[in-house]
């Protein structure tokens, strides 16, 4: 997949970010727990270096629980501090917040060090986009809808909006640009519609999901598309879908478009069940590489 960005827009919003950064004591970033790696944007490293951080899983109804559950000892292992969250349903905000106070105390602490006088700890929410980043930070400030938009080049003023005694937000949300150096980074983030429709092909995406859960998880797709067998070959499964969902051109060819977009779609609606894409399994390799480069 070649999808490209604009280098001046990336150069803008990196400046804004950068800008926003020093302004705080904690990030919250946010990760889908369905791709909880895939999800993060190698860049905030370095952008953020060196400020204290806070992984928000988001969506953690949406996926595979058992999986959620090596995610979050995997990040912990590695020295990063994690909360599970359900934004939808407001689960998991109260331990965020508690953590997000904690971890923006240190750099409080240096601050009182200085002779600075103390504050409540500023945190900013940060993440690709329809990570759930307006809907975290309105849950946090129990407001119904948000007043903020992820519209490149809208510009107006920020504010910092009282979550309560010991935390204040920013409420603009860092917008992360999904980074896809691998293949398969790219399919999963359009999957959770990290990116635009037109800058993906559907029948590709679709192809992939559907190799993912011949592998993972076979039970749901027998159940879903009244299978019953899984055939080896991804695209014969494909066909099979299509052809179980009456997608067809003419008799007896499926027309693999319209097919895509009836799997896209029933996983982006729930109705193939809790999904995870990817394990911490699939990224240990790569993550020592990278470590080690
Ligand atoms: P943003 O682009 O990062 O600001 O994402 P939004 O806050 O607009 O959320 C994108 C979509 O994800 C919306 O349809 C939300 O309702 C949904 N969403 C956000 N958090 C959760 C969650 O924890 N669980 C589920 N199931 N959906 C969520």
């Amino acid at each position: 997949m070649t999808i490209q960005w604009f280098p001046g827009h990336m150069a803008k919003a990196n400046r804004e970010l950068k800008e926003n950064l020093g302004k705080i004591d904690v990030v919250i970033e946010l990760v889908d727990a369905r791709l909880p790696q895939a999800s993060r944007n190698p860049m905030l490293n370095e952008t953020a270096a060196g400020k204290p951080r806070v992984i928000a899983m988001m969506k953690t109804d949406l996926a595979d629980p058992e999986v959620t559950k090596a995610w979050h000892a995997f990040f912990e292992e590695r020295g990063e501090t994690v909360v599970n969250v359900n934004a939808k349903h407001g689960k998991g905000l109260k331990d965020l917040l508690n953590t997000a106070v904690e971890v923006g105390k240190q750099t409080q602490a240096r601050l009182i060090e200085k002779g600075v006088s103390p504050r409540a700890p500023r945190a900013m929410v940060i993440g690709v986009p329809n990570v759930g980043k307006s809907t975290l930070i309105n849950q946090l400030i129990n407001k119904k809808t948000a007043n903020i938009g992820d519209t490149p080049g809208v510009t107006r003023q920020q504010q910092w909006l009282k979550v309560n005694q010991n935390l204040d937000l920013l409420d603009t949300p860092g917008i992360l640009w999904p980074k896809f150096e691998y293949e398969d980074v790219g399919n999963k983030l359009a999957l959770v519609k990290a990116i635009k429709e037109e800058r993906f092909i559907a029948q590709d995406v679709a192809l992939f999901l559907i190799n993912i859960l011949k592998e993972r998880y076979p039970e749901l797709l027998k159940d879903r598309y009244k299978l019953d067998e899984i055939p080896e070959d991804g695209v014969e499964l494909f066909e099979a879908i299509g052809l179980k969902r009456g997608c067809l051109i003419r008799k007896g060819d499926v027309d693999f478009e319209k097919a895509a977009g009836v799997v896209l779609t029933d996983f982006r609606n729930e109705k193939l069940g809790k999904i995870s894409l990817e394990t911490p399994n699939d990224w240990k390799e790569r993550l020592t590489e990278e470590s080690e480069a």
